[in-house]
C-alpha cells in the first residue's frame, strides 16, 4: 500500500508558539501557571503540561478568583474584557496567534468607525467569542448558507466581514457572495490564516487521488473538523481519528493508496504512529 502524508500536516506556527510558551513557563519554580482553556485540543500535551504544574482554568469565575500566578493566553485569543480582567490580578503571557490578533485589530478599528461586524465562523467557538469581544458595536456570526440567506441588518448599515482563521476557504467565499448580493455597503477581509489555507488545499488535493483518507486530530478541534469535511467531499472513505487506536482494519481494506493529514493541534508523534501502523499492517 502506498501511504502519502500531507506536508502541511500537524502543528501550525501559532499552536507551536503557544505550546512552547506553556513549556517555557512550566520550567519556572515557585510560580503557579495556568492556561485559560486547554492550550491545544490534545490530551497528551495537556496531561504532560499538568504533570509539569500547568493547570487549566475553564471559567471566567475561576480566572477572577486568582490573585497571583501567571496565565497563558492560548492561540485562539480572548475578548478585550477578558484580557483586561486577567491582566489586573496576574501576569499574562499572551500566546494569541498573531493572525488572530490581526483580526482583533481590524474588528476594533472598523467597528470604531461605526461598521457592523460579520464573522464568518462557528458561533460559540472560543476564537469567534474572542473576536466578537473586540468589536465596539453590533456583531453577527454566520456559519452556513442558511445563516447568510437569512441575514438582515438595518437599512444603510455598513458592514465589515472577517473570518475565523480556520474556516473553510471555499465556503467563506460562497457565504460572502450571498451577503454581498444583499446590497449593503460592505468591506471584506479574508482573515483565514495562511497555514489553514495551505493545509486545506493540500488535504483536498490529496483526498481526491487516494482510496482512503485519514484525518488525525481532536474531535473538538475546529480546524480538524473542517479538514475532515473537505476530505470527505473528495473521498468517501475519509476517517477522522484521534490516535492510532481509533484506526480499524476495515477502514483501509482493499485500498492501494492512503492519504494522511492532521489538524493544527496534532503533535507529529501521533501522526507518525498512525503512518507507521498503516505501513506495517497493510
Ligand atoms: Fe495561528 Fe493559523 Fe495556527 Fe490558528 S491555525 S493558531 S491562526 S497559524
Amino acid at each position: 500500500m502506498e501511504v502519502i502524508v500531507a506536508k502541511s500536516a500537524g502543528f501550525c506556527f501559532g499552536v507551536e508558539r503557544a505550546v512552547k510558551s506553556a513549556y517555557d513557563e512550566a520550567g519556572r519554580e515557585n510560580e503557579k501557571i495556568y492556561t485559560y482553556g486547554p492550550i491545544i485540543h490534545n490530551e497528551q500535551v495537556t496531561n504532560d503540561l499538568a504533570k509539569k504544574g500547568v493547570n487549566i482554568i475553564n471559567s471566567l469565575e475561576e480566572l477572577e478568583s486568582l490573585d497571583s500566578g501567571t496565565v497563558i493566553m492560548r492561540a485562539h485569543g480572548v475578548s478585550k474584557s477578558v484580557y483586561d480582567k486577567i491582566s489586573k490580578n496576574v501576569k499574562v503571557v499572551d500566546a494569541t496567534c498573531p493572525f488572530v490578533s490581526k483580526i482583533h485589530r481590524i474588528v476594533n478599528e472598523e467597528s470604531s468607525k461605526g461598521k457592523h461586524i460579520i464573522i464568518i465562523g462557528n458561533d460559540g467557538h472560543p476564537e469567534v467569542e474572542g473576536i466578537k469581544g473586540w468589536a465596539v458595536g453590533k456583531t453577527f456570526v454566520i456559519s452556513s448558507e442558511q445563516d447568510a440567506l437569512e441575514f438582515a441588518d438595518e437599512m444603510g448599515a455598513s458592514l465589515c466581514i472577517v473570518s475565523q482563521t480556520t474556516f473553510n476557504v471555499k465556503k467563506f467565499h460562497k457565504l460572502v457572495e450571498i451577503i454581498e448580493k444583499k446590497g449593503y455597503n460592505s468591506s471584506v477581509v479574508n482573515t483565514i490564516c495562511d497555514a489553514t489555507s495551505k493545509r486545506q488545499a493540500e488535504a483536498g488535493q490529496l483526498a481526491s487521488r487516494v482510496d482512503a483518507m485519514i484525518v488525525v486530530g481532536g474531535v473538538h478541534s475546529s480546524n480538524t473538523q473542517k479538514l475532515y469535511e473537505i476530505c470527505k467531499n473528495e473521498c468517501s472513505k475519509t476517517y477522522l481519528i484521534q490516535t492510532v487506536d481509533d484506526l480499524q482494519d476495515f477502514m483501509l481494506a482493499g485500498c492501494n493508496v492512503v492519504g494522511i493529514t492532521a489538524g493544527a493541534s496534532t503533535p507529529n508523534n501521533i501522526t507518525e504512529e498512525v503512518q507507521n501502523y498503516v505501513r506495517r499492517k497493510f
